[in-house]
């Protein structure tokens, strides 16, 4: 008979082996080692699992998803989309490198590049029309290592040409790195038009139901994604929670349903947008009159994503009627929820842009930004409706 402190630690013992349907939670910091000869199979040659930094069944199985999602090789899933940034980055250059990246991109990104990289003696360009290769080119050195873009860049919606990026990579040897948040896999898959790594902030689309926080990278090249997880991950240490992966999991388990659904509402909101006399002008890539309409039927040809920017004519006073105005749209910063969100960038998420950085980006002070959620889309365009008559006054 063992004593009380014992007991609370070891009585009674988990459930036989059986077989849950749905992804099982091993919440766990490590595994137990089967006996003397496994442990030193296991950290020999890395088979089985030992430590949750390591390696977990559950974040283990989300990774694999991906992987096919993607179409890649492996991928490796993070604590969330900036571990995702930051590891393959660190992953792939050092001291004295270089790299290129399309300036529309997100501001967390952005800031990494600018404030974060040049400490450790890494220097980023920005490449203002992704979509010219000569643009590319021209700023290429004999030291860069990475070329980044976003498929989907927001708030405008600038269909990146992922072909033409990549030709200019693979003729120089370099890295072409894709940020697929906004279009999902389900939408486009970088790596079938050329892109090397895709990474993604999972805490969007993916998850879905803004809850957790997650990223995910996923190679074509299986053994440069071992040294990212092997080597930066493991050392780094941005290891998602097994409950989050779960989640994670949950939601990629609808995201065809949810991302269709929500290019279908987007495609309906900015139709109606357009034609308010309030709107000045509506980016999405779905119109017909956006310039990115034919770049959006040869990569986007399943439906044109969720979150896109329109602008108010008037300024500051029309916004704030506008928002305060809405009951359907939540507003908040984040994007790719089954709810449908609104927020006004120049005061929130670009504040710390000067008027002119914000006027080269495209957002004026009328621009708000939207993220089209799962709802019945009359029940939205009533809701933008209801703004829209609290502008008039
Ligand atoms: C949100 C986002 C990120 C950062 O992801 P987190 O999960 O918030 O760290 C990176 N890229 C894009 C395009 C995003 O929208």
């Amino acid at each position: 008979m063992t004593g009380f402190a014992t007991q609370q630690l070891h009585a009674g013992s988990p459930a036989s082996r059986v077989t849950p349907r749905a992804l099982p939670i091993y919440l766990t910091a490590g595994f137990v080692l089967d006996d003397f000869d496994q442990a030193v199979d296991h950290f020999s040659t890395g088979d089985g699992f030992s430590y949750t930094r390591v390696a977990n069944p559950t974040n283990q199985a989300v990774e694999q998803r991906m992987a096919v999602l993607e179409g890649g090789a492996e991928a490796l899933l993070l604590g969330s989309g900036q571990a995702a940034l930051a590891v393959t980055i660190l992953g792939l250059l050092q001291s004295g490198d270089h790299m290129l990246s399309a300036s529309s991109i997100y501001e967390g990104s952005r800031g990494f590049f600018v404030e974060n990289l040049p400490r450790l003696g890494i220097q980023t360009d920005f490449v203002k029309d992704a979509n010219d290769p000569d643009a590319w080119e021209r700023l290429i050195r004999p030291n860069t290592r990475v070329l980044f873009a976003e498929s989907i860049p927001n708030p405008k919606n600038e269909v990146l040409d992922i072909a033409a990026v990549a030709a200019v990579a693979s003729r120089h040897g370099i890295a072409f790195v894709v940020d697929n948040t906004l279009a999902t896999p389900y939408l486009v898959r970088p790596l079938e038009h050329g892109a090397d790594i895709v990474i993604h902030s999972a805490s969007k689309f993916l998850a879905g139901h803004g809850a957790v926080l997650g990223g995910v990278i996923v190679d074509k090249d299986a053994d440069r994604l071992a040294y990212l997880r092997d080597s930066v991950a493991l050392r780094f240490g941005p290891t998602p929670s097994p409950l989050n992966a779960f989640l994670i999991n949950q939601g990629v388990e609808t995201l065809s349903l949810r991302v269709e659904r929500q290019s279908a509402n987007a495609l309906g909101v900015a139709r109606w947008l357009e034609k308010q006399p309030e709107v000045l002008s509506v980016d999405y890539p779905g119109l017909e009159s956006n310039s990115y309409f034919e770049l959006a039927e040869r990569y986007l040809p399943d439906g044109t994503g969720s979150v896109f920017s329109f602008t108010l004519r008037g300024g500051i006073d029309e916004v704030r009627r506008f928002i305060n105005a809405l009951e359907v749209f939540t507003h908040m910063t984040h994007l790719g929820d089954v709810r449908s969100l609104v927020l006004h960038l120049a005061t929130t998420s670009h504040n710390l842009r000067t008027d002119e950085q914000l006027e080269e980006a495209g957002i004026w002070p009328g621009t708000l930004r939207v993220s089209i959620g799962i709802e019945d889309l009359p029940d939205l365009v009533a809701d933008l409706e209801r703004g829209l008559t609290a502008v008039r006054g």
